[in-house]
């Protein structure tokens, strides 16, 4: 009988040519899960991050395509009014983009999964 190249028990499992034991290559199996599911959260956490970024991108460009249409010396109501519209756009589109980085950079430092994206990935 052969023996499992990991724990040397003996077994008749043979994984591409490799005797491997059940218990072993279930532990494999959970390892490959795992790094599955870690790819996945990254995966996940750096588009939010590209796409928060485009938001920003784009919240930023309207903000100085207003600023641009406001003539030197002081706004119209309407300008101003604009002008607040984009801005607080523009910082709450900062804010997420500011988050989505954060999430990242702790996830990729630290392996901290985000509250929100945990119980999508314990409950498999
Ligand atoms: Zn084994």
């Amino acid at each position: 009988m052969a023996k499992c190249v990991y724990c040397e028990s003996e077994t008749e499992l043979f994984d591409n040519g490799v005797p491997v034991c059940i218990k072993c290559s279930k532990r494999r199996e959970m390892t490959w899960k795992t790094m599955a599911t870690l790819q996945e959260i990254r995966n996940i956490l750096l588009h939010d991050t590209l796409e928060a970024t485009a938001r920003h991108n784009q919240a930023r460009e309207e903000f100085e395509a207003i600023m641009g249409q406001i003539p030197s010396g002081l706004p119209q109501t309407d300008g101003a009014h604009w002008i607040k519209n984009a801005s607080s756009s523009l910082s709450l589109a900062r804010k997420g983009m500011m988050e989505a980085h954060d999430r990242l950079d702790k996830f990729l430092e630290s392996g901290i999964v985000p509250e929100d994206l945990r119980s999508d990935f314990t409950r498999r």
